[in-house]
């Protein structure tokens, strides 16, 4: 088996690794990203990005819909969260995908997919595809390899923190609606959701629960859907982790982004602009030791800020209930803003 000396690997083609490598591929230092599945892309995923995230960043064609208002429901309150500009907008995961992977390829940048890493002894990577094994050496190994990350289980970091998330595509059906539910009987301290994309519309469920099994989730889901006049039954079920432990990305020369290096949020589960935040930061990282890191440390400020509430409601039932009721009253009363519950920087703090 012949082994393959390269600058720069890149386990993962998600939205981390693919924003690791176009800034890496841009200054033109030699990178290669493995990737798995056959497609880039396709991810269980609801496709929702927010307007200090990621929205003003995308091309237009990118945009399915977006929404200038979010429908919040407690079991006892709902609220609309209404603003000038769109708060969220929907994506999908394989346009966005494709896009980011051909900009990374136009910098540059050589993306292997059909190759997954099946062994990691420090910076030597063990892979399987169609041609079969091979070997790669790196000099900066970078582990954007999502939620199950080998390159974290190589570095010997636990991911004690993950919660499930449950996605279906609903076909053709017409909503007009971004909503949120935060039903503590049907997901405990999660929450269910209704995000209207163009032909398709994703009604899902997430969960912080370690303890809460996909499939705990999915019955209630399914039930919760039924009472609304979505019938799932029929429909592909979607599932993944989502991984919020987060203890450090910098392994020096080994490098964690995005899903690996536990940045979504537990509160929300978003991941999708953590992991081209922190996918950017390493990359400028990696070319310059001095360059800020600043991205990610105002990231982790707010994704404790987010896991020291779902830490408190995931105790039990009741403080799940009174912190959902809590945090409904404040929406309401615009005591906190909707913005507090994104991953991105609020405005003011821009
Ligand atoms: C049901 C659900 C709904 C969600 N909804 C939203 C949402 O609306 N908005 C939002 O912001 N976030 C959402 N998320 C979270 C979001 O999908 C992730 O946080 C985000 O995709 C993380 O990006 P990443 O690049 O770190 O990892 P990923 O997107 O998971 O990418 C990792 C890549 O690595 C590849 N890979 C893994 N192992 C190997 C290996 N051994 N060899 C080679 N390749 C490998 C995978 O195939 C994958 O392509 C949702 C998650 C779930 C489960």
């Amino acid at each position: 088996m012949s082994t393959i000396n390269i600058d720069i690997l890149i386990i993962g083609a998600g939205p981390a690794g693919l924003a690791c490598a176009k800034i890496l591929a841009e200054q033109v230092r030699k990178v290669l990203g493995l990737e798995r599945r056959q497609e880039i892309g396709p991810k269980v995923c609801a496709g929702g990005i927010t307007q200090d995230g990621l929205l003003r960043q995308l091309p237009a064609e990118l945009i399915e819909r977006s929404f200038c208002e979010q429908h919040i429901f407690t079991s006892l309150q709902q609220t609309v969260v209404q603003e000038p500009e769109p708060v969220i907008a929907t994506v999908s995961r394989r346009a966005l995908g494709q896009w980011m992977a051909e900009r990374a390829r136009l910098a540059g940048a050589e993306i292997l997919t059909g190759v997954k890493v099946d062994s990691i002894e420090g910076l030597r990577v063990i892979a399987a595809g169609s041609s079969g094994n091979r070997t790669f050496t790196c000099s900066q190994l970078v582990g954007a390899d999502g939620a199950n990350s080998l390159v974290r289980r190589s570095l010997g970091i636990p991911a004690a923190h993950r919660g499930p998330g449950i996605n279906f595509q609903v076909p053709a059906r017409t909503c007009e609606q971004m909503e949120w539910h935060l039903d503590t009987r049907a997901f405990g301290c999660g929450y269910a959701w209704i995000f209207p994309h163009k032909d398709t519309v994703s009604v899902g469920a997430y969960s912080p629960q370690t303890e809460m099994s996909a499939g705990r989730l999915k019955r209630g889901l399914l039930r919760w859907a039924a009472g609304r006049g979505f019938e799932l039954d029929e429909l592909a079920c979607q599932a993944a982790l989502i991984n919020y432990d987060y203890r450090g990305y910098s392994f020096s020369p080994v490098w964690l982004a995005g899903d690996a290096a536990g940045l979504s949020s537990g509160l929300t589960g978003e991941g999708i602009y953590p992991a081209v935040v922190s996918g950017e930061t390493i990359a400028r990282r990696i070319l310059d030791p001095r360059s800020s890191e600043s991205p990610i440390i105002e990231l982790v400020k707010k994704q404790r800020l987010h896991r020291r509430v779902t830490d408190i409601s995931a105790r039990n039932s009741t403080c799940a209930f009174l912190l959902m009721e809590l945090l409904m009253l404040m929406l309401r009363f615009k005591l906190v803003s909707f913005h507090a519950l994104e991953m991105a920087p609020s405005p003011q703090q821009q």
